[in-house]
This record gives structure tokens, sequence and C-alpha cells, in this order.
């Protein structure tokens, strides 16, 4: 339908979901249903040493017994797909390659540890900033590396400001040369970036909102540099607050106890749903909910900007 939302899960089938990936796919759930949308399922399986067709079946399962059932992607297809990114190579090499008429791309030799003691300034908050040690290569020069170790490629980045409007958190903005640096495009091994992919996808597949954790908030503006690039119209973005453990740290797939392998094993869809809608704000107590009964009553207003602590006794 013509001008309605379109929403997406994406996950990357690396392990079992854990509940911050929960949270955030109920929330792109509620927000793209609230408003009478759709969700597509894409599967990010760009690392395919880590990511495997078990992982993204049991995602699949995990989504449908918890009520978020998706209306195109994953194993059900559609008329966007392939919807798994492995078997999407071509669209990213033919972005990859306008971005190189244009003058944008180059090839880095660069090997971990001379990207790690060259990347300077490392910020403040731990990401490095690519130092452009390739950037000025000569083609001769290029060619004569290239004989001895495959490149990676990047996108060469402006000094200057790339900002938008979050819906849930307001104005974000980055220098790209300052914050970031120039980027990967394509990894030497031939895996190509998440940065290339995402944009090149939620593009094709017609996303109009993306609604995923705040981690990915900084990315936000560079995947807005290659929208403008390619000549295509960027979604809106809700970046969402991260779960932290009690102790404080993100929720990651290490955290075995909270996967939902172990928590489906003891307790049932809606008493996972309802906790996490009562975290998100949604939910006056924790008492289960299926998916579809907090549609009604969904506001972004009412979810915290700020990471949300796990409660010790909430999920054991
Ligand atoms: N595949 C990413 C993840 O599982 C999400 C990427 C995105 O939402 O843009 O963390």
């Amino acid at each position: 339908m013509a001008g309605a939302e379109t929403g997406r899960f994406a996950p990357s089938p690396s392990g079992r979901m854990h509940l911050g990936n929960l949270f955030s796919s109920l929330l792109a759930w509620l927000s793209a249903k609230a408003a009478g949308g759709r969700v597509v399922l894409r599967i990010e399986d760009l690392d395919t040493r880590r990511c495997t067709r078990a992982y993204a079946d049991q995602l699949e399962a995990d989504y449908r017994a918890l009520g978020l059932v998706w209306d195109e992607g994953g194993s059900s297809g559609g008329s966007h797909g392939p919807y798994y990114q492995s078997r999407r190579g071509k669209l990213y090499a033919a972005a990859l390659e306008s971005l190189r008429r244009k003058g944008l791309v180059y090839p880095c030799f660069c090997t971990r540890a001379q990207l790690h003691a060259a990347s300077a300034p490392h910020r403040e908050d731990g990401r490095t900033v690519y130092s452009g040690a390739c950037r000025t290569l000569t083609s001769a020069q290029a060619e004569e590396r290239a004989r001895i170790r495959p490149p990676a490629f990047r996108l060469r980045v402006p000094d200057r400001e790339i900002g938008f409007q979050d819906g849930h958190l307001g104005r974000y903005a980055e220098n790209l040369e300052r914050d970031c640096g120039d980027f990967l495009l394509r990894r030497s091994d031939g895996l190509w970036a998440y940065q290339l992919a995402v944009v090149v996808d939620d593009a094709a597949m017609e996303i109009t909102q993306v609604v995923r954790g705040s981690d990915l908030l900084s990315s936000t503006p560079r995947q807005l540099y290659l929208y403008d690039l390619l000549e295509l119209t960027p979604p809106e973005f809700y970046h969402v607050p991260l779960l932290l453990s009690p102790a404080g740290r993100r929720l990651s797939k290490r955290d075995g106890d909270l996967s939902l392998e172990v928590l489906l094993a003891r307790s049932t869809p809606a008493d996972i749903i309802g906790k996490l809608a009562y975290l998100a704000g949604l939910n006056p107590t924790a008492e289960p909910r299926t998916p579809e009964s907090l549609l009604p009553d969904f506001s972004w207003d009412k979810i915290s900007k700020g990471d949300i602590f796990l409660p010790e006794e909430l999920f054991s």
C-alpha cells in the first residue's frame, strides 16, 4: 500500500537472540504495526564464517513463538528478495562500482596491526578513526601492493557534519572525517561491509523506518552519506535504548542465561513480551502480554531514551 510504513527485523544469525535483540525487534514491530504498516525480515548473514542457516531458521522460530510475525522476507520470501545478505553480493558490487565511478573509493592495504597503531586520534568513546594511510597511494603503488596482499576498499569521507533527526533521540550529527575517517565498503577477505549492505538493502526493500539499538546511532551519519551518494531515499531512524545486565554491561550473545533458548524454556512468550514491554514503559506492570495487545497504547513518548538496567530478579 503506497504511503504505509515498512519496518524491518535485521538480525545477524551468529547465535541465538538475546533480550536486547528481542527488545529492539519488539519496538520495531510495534512501531510499524501501530502505524498500520508491515515488517520485513532480512537475515544479515554477511559474515559467512560466523552466521549459519541453522541460526537463521532458529531466529524465525523464535520470532514466531513470540508472536512477532513478519509480513515478508526470511524463508517466506516476497517480492524484494533474496532476503539473505549472503545472496545479495551483486547488488553490493553494483553500489561499490557506482561509488568507484565517482572517484570516491580507494584500495586499502593496511593490516590489522597497522590500523591499530596508526589510527589516530582515538576518540573518547574508544572508536578509532582511520588515519588515511592508503588515501594518497598512486595507482602504481596500489598495483605493486596488490601483488602481495588483496586490498580492502574504503570510501573517502568529507570534512563536514552529517546530521539527522532521530525519531526517538532527536538531533545527532558527526563530522565524518573527524569522527570516523574513510570507512570500509569491502574487506580484504571479500566480505561486504555492514554499512554498505544495510543501505543498499533498506533502500531496495523500501524500508521507511529503521528501529534498532542505539549502539548503531553513530553508524547513521555514514549510512546517510551513502544514501546521498547512491541517490537513494533514506528511511526514518529510531534508535532504542540498550538493555544492560545488572552489572551494567551491554547484553551480548555471550550472556547465555538471558538468551531466548534459556528464557523460552522457563517462561511463556507472553511472560517475556510483558516484561520487555514493562521495561520499555509500554506495560504498567510486568504482567504477561501479547505483542498485539500492546498496539493500541504504543507511543514513542513512553519509551526511555537512556539505556535500561535489567533488574536482577525480573528474568531469573
Ligand atoms: N544486523 C544488525 C544486528 O543484528 C542490525 C543492523 C541494523 O539494524 O541496521 O545487530
